[in-house]
């Protein structure tokens, strides 16, 4: 990245006028010509569309590979996509990947270290260098759709993403109403939302699984995103299908690549085992209280870290087991690999209760002062 770079004019101001006409311009048209239900469920329509497109199809698919996808999805994800007004998939996916690979860094495009704003919106006013396609997206460049989305990235962004929409007016009555409803405020809606993962998911909420970089789990940001707020366990293992792991997590994006799946669209979803997330998820934990842990007196800090060496111990016996799960799994054995899953989760509840116990007694000590 350049270190001062210029401004792109004619970018920044798409970028302040579509807030302006989407909400501004939609209130004020609704006022003034009526209110009708197909409105909001246009926008609505096209959000879903659009923000899978980014979500699953951009994100998980294009950038992390966290599944494969059938060609006529990668074309829905193609042309859908493009209607975010992101940018093409090329562009997108390899920007993403220098910010997974320097996150919190120079070469970070959307370092949150540069501020919140820089984060969620500054980054994208200014002129940056071509991402590096070459570096970490020739994967990609190698694939025809994505090619041919590139080529007609700024035609389908047009056609279908103000296009479309404005021909659903038409055909309900009100062709300026569809172009507002489904065209510019839909648009800022996934722009906004987009741009908080990048903000906001990188500065509020919980590093659960990876203390070392900004990465957070913010609920309200996955509530707002189809399921991208959970970004601290996202850094922690970008090559998962899920970002939200719990069954009661918020993430669409999660369940509408498990439905490709019944439906025979998407295959090969990584996950990753219970008792490798288990270990990042202590890991982040004993991290947040190494500072108090050196300050507590021998006896009571002794017991602590005899609880989190056998935590420790208990998930490593939990992953061999988890493997071994997986290969029985794999070769059909239906007999032992229940119980082998079922010994492997004992270790990791075991190690559970361990690595809190111990978490929960440096948080019970009286603050230390430092000699
Ligand atoms: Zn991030
Ligand atoms: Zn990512």
């Amino acid at each position: 990245m350049t270190t001062k770079p210029r401004i792109n004019v004619p970018l920044m101001s798409f970028l302040m006028l579509t807030p302006v006409i989407g909400i501004a311009g939609t209130a004020v048209y609704t006022w003034l010509h009526g209110f009708a239900l197909w409105m909001p469920l246009l926008a609505l329509g096209m959000y879903l569309a659009v923000g899978i497109s980014i979500c699953a199809g951009y994100h998980r698919f294009f950038s992390h590979k966290s599944y494969e996808a059938a060609r006529p999805v990668q074309i829905f994800y193609a042309i859908f996509g493009a209607m975010a007004a992101q940018n093409s998939i090329l562009w997108w996916s390899s920007s993403h990947r220098t910010h997974h690979q320097y996150v919190d860094r120079d070469w970070d495009p959307y370092s949150i270290k540069r501020g919140f704003w820089w984060a969620h919106i500054l980054w994208i006013f200014h002129d940056h260098d071509a991402p590096d396609i070459e570096g970490n997206a020739r994967d990609l460049a190698a694939n025809p759709i994505v090619q041919w989305q590139a080529r007609w990235y700024k035609v389908l962004l047009i056609v279908g993403g103000f296009g479309l929409p404005a021909l659903i007016g038409a055909l309900c009555g009100d062709v300026w109403a569809g172009l507002l409803w489904g065209g510019f405020l839909r648009l800022v809606v996934i722009h906004h939302t987009t741009f908080f993962v990048n903000s906001l998911a990188h500065y509020l909420g919980d590093a659960s699984f990876n203390a070392e970089v900004s990465a957070r789990d913010n609920w309200a940001v996955a509530l707002l995103t189809l399921g991208e707020g959970y970004h601290s366990f996202h850094h922690r293992f970008p090559a998962d299908f899920r970002n939200g792991i719990r069954w009661f997590q918020w993430d669409p994006a999660k369940w509408f690549i498990a439905t490709l799946r019944m439906l025979g669209l998407a295959h090969d979803l990584r996950s990753t085992p219970a008792p490798q997330i288990e270990q990042a998820r202590m890991q982040a934990a004993v991290r947040a209280v190494e500072p108090q842990l050196e300050h507590i007196p021998a006896p009571a800090a002794g017991e602590i870290h005899r609880l989190l060496a056998s935590a420790r111990e208990h998930l490593t016996i939990s992953i061999t087991l988890w493997r071994r799960y997986a290969a029985e799994h794999a070769e059909g054995a239906t007999a032992s690999w229940k119980s082998t899953r079922q010994y492997a989760r004992q270790h990791l509840r075991l190690a559970r209760r361990e690595w809190r116990e111990a978490c929960r007694r440096v948080n019970s000590m009286p603050s230390q002062t430092p000699a």
